[in-house]
């Protein structure tokens, strides 16, 4: 095999280890998937986890420029009788590729050493864990703890993810884990950048910059970057508001946009009357944070006449839950048709539509 040709195959496979595409990623071919044993389970130590595959990946990608020229050597690409003409062959050149290689490699594994030293006291995401608390241990366990949990914002792949739990901000990158807690954190949209997915596709991509500041320490941790269809989700896992200072436009999701239509039109429908005296609504079981305030009636057509059907079910839902059970029963390809489709009642399965979806009002 020519030199070159075999240096752009070789290439190529690296920058598919470093940066895997799908087929790569699905196949199990990534650092993440070969060393798994060694890394453990992200999921049951969060920081462990992180704190093993950043120094794995410094390792790792710091002696690839080495790797190849050892490669090279073994394939006798770098041999005289390959290159008779070139004086070069195996000369002055390779040999300063060869100490600046090994340079690299052996200042990695020096930092990789001094990292793991001492129980990994000296690792970047350890003395980051220590900004906010001694020991370190404990502010670890409370991160694991929280990552352990179902109910948390997740966004992003492989390397670059972002994870919002009950008090952690956490943003993922190849050599490091960045930090900050939810009560420390000011967040600010800083920038937005749409990208078309096709050249005659009709959606397109919204990414938000998010800049993520502590308030005591007064600068900036960092940005995290996420699809515009997520904005609802980490609002919901935020207690303070997302500052929009430029007042960028954040474009909904498909669903989000149905369900403000869907409400416009359940506020300009007939009413469901509560009396004073009967027991309140209960909580929604959908998202169990609102109280249930919309009642399914039968109000389109007579009762007798058109395809829905009578709800006897107790008010159990709030406007957004229904809104989004609305939008998920429909045809995801055909968006014009939504409003004036049909839906199961959640708990009975009479059929309803928008027009027989009432907002409760208590006297
Ligand atoms: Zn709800
Ligand atoms: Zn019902
Ligand atoms: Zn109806």
């Amino acid at each position: 095999m020519d030199l070159t040709f075999f240096t752009l195959v070789y290439f190529l496979i690296l920058f598919c280890l470093i940066a895997p595409p799908t087929e790569f990623r699905r196949s199990g071919l990534t650092i993440e998937y070969i060393l798994s044993s060694y890394l453990g389970s992200e999921n049951i130590d969060f920081i462990g986890y992180h704190v093993r595959r950043t120094t794995a990946n410094l390792l790792f990608h710091s002696c690839l420029p080495l790797s190849y020229y050892i490669i090279l050597i073994l394939l006798n690409y770098l041999s005289a009788e390959n290159y008779p003409f070139n004086p070069w062959a195996g000369g002055i050149y390779w040999d300063v590729y060869f100490y600046m290689s090994s340079s690299i490699a052996l200042l990695a594994i020096t930092l990789g050493y001094y990292w793991s030293s001492s129980k990994w006291q000296h690792h970047p995401i350890v003395t980051n864990l220590q900004q906010f608390g001694q020991p370190w241990r404990v502010v670890s366990s409370s991160v694991n703890n929280e990552f352990r949990r179902i109910e948390k914002f997740s966004s992003g792949e492989l390397n670059f993810c972002t994870y919002i739990t009950d008090s952690w901000i956490l943003k993922t990158s190849t050599y490091t884990l960045l930090i900050a807690h939810k009560h420390d954190a000011k967040l600010s949209i800083v920038d937005s950048q749409t990208y078309q997915l096709a050249v005659d596709s009709p959606t397109a991509v919204q990414k938000l910059h998010i800049r993520v500041k502590s308030v005591q320490r007064g600068k900036c941790d960092f940005i995290i970057v996420l699809n515009s269809e997520k904005y609802q989700e980490l609002t919901g896992m935020l207690e303070e508001p997302i500052e929009n200072m430029r007042n960028l436009v954040i474009q909904q999701s498909l669903s989000d946009k149905f369900v403000v239509a869907f409400k416009e039109q359940v506020m300009r429908n007939v009413r469901y009357i509560i009396p004073e005296n009967a027991p309140a609504p209960e909580q929604c079981i959908g998202c169990l944070t609102k109280s249930a305030d919309v009642k399914l009636q039968k109000l389109c057509y007579p009762p007798q006449e058109g395809e829905c059907r009578s709800c006897f079910c107790k008010p159990m839902w709030c406007l957004d839950c229904m809104g989004k059970w609305f939008a998920c029963r429909q045809d995801q390809r055909r968006i014009e048709t939504w409003l004036s489709s049909k839906a199961p009642c959640p708990t009975c399965r009479a059929t309803f539509c928008v027009l027989d979806v009432c907002a409760i009002e208590i006297l």
